[in-house]
């Protein structure tokens, strides 16, 4: 069984693409009987209150909700976070359908508008600890939501310093949580060459864990014959096929 990508709206090819680096076939979904076909679902970035308008005129809400309640693996990235959230801030008027499951609270547009978008590198101790490979990943954020709080069963797994005021003190916002089955980043990996959050993610599925094992060896990541990783220095972005 293959992995659903959401391509209702937004960065679904890129994550499609990112899949296939790695040697995993994705499959688009946008209908509830779709569901019953994958082992485990990305839900991509892009605008999640039109994401939500599509879901519903789709009527997918319930369907996605028991997916995530079975325990189903779940990534969102950017709006997928946004989406996994039990609890959303800084939404528009008469928010957004959500479909929850992730116990935290998350800021839509935490860093500010479009062109506040930016890229830094950040500490992945757990990833580097799975996935081999540098101890920080060039996290891409596109008016990019951030994890506010997070309940006692939540990992964090990556955060960002930002400057406050005009005082030099940083803080750090958490950008990446896993919580059991669901996993959520408020960055971009599928517009990055570095394909080790995807291989994590084909991790958290029992069933996929044979797929993976043997695709590792094709993490481009880590193979210096495959053609992107001798075309592109490792950290260019963003990578499109
Ligand atoms: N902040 C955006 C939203 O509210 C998400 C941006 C993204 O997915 N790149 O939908």
């Amino acid at each position: 069984m293959a992995v659903g990508v959401l391509a209702l709206q937004g960065s679904f090819n890129e994550h499609l693409a990112a899949l296939r680096r790695i040697g995993v076939k994705g499959v688009e979904i946008r209908k509830a009987e779709q569901l019953d076909n994958i082992t485990s679902l990305i839900i991509p970035g892009g605008e999640s209150t039109t994401m939500a308008k599509l879901a519903e005129l789709h009527n997918l809400f319930p369907a996605l909700r028991e997916f995530v309640r079975m325990g189903k693996p779940v990534w969102g990235t950017c709006a997928g976070l946004i989406f996994l959230a039990d609890k959303a801030v800084g939404q528009k008027i008469g928010g957004q359908e959500l479909v929850g499951g992730l116990d935290c609270t998350v800021h839509r547009n935490f860093f500010g508008s479009q062109i506040q978008s930016f890229e830094a590198e950040l500490p992945v101790p757990e990833l580097a600890a799975k996935e081999g490979g540098p101890s920080s990943f060039r996290g891409v954020f596109i008016r990019a939501p951030a994890i506010l709080e997070v309940g006692p069963g939540v990992e964090v797994l990556a955060s960002v310093s930002i400057k406050e005021g005009s005082a030099e003190s940083e803080s750090k916002v958490i950008v990446a949580v896993k919580q059991g089955n669901i996993l959520a980043t408020a960055f971009h990996p599928e517009l990055t060459i570095d394909s080790r959050w995807h291989s994590y993610f084909m991790k958290m599925s029992p069933s996929n864990n044979e797929i993976t094992a043997a695709g590792s060896s094709s993490n481009y990541y880590e193979d210096p014959e495959s053609y992107l990783y001798n075309k592109q220095p490792k950290t260019d972005l963003p990578i499109y096929e």
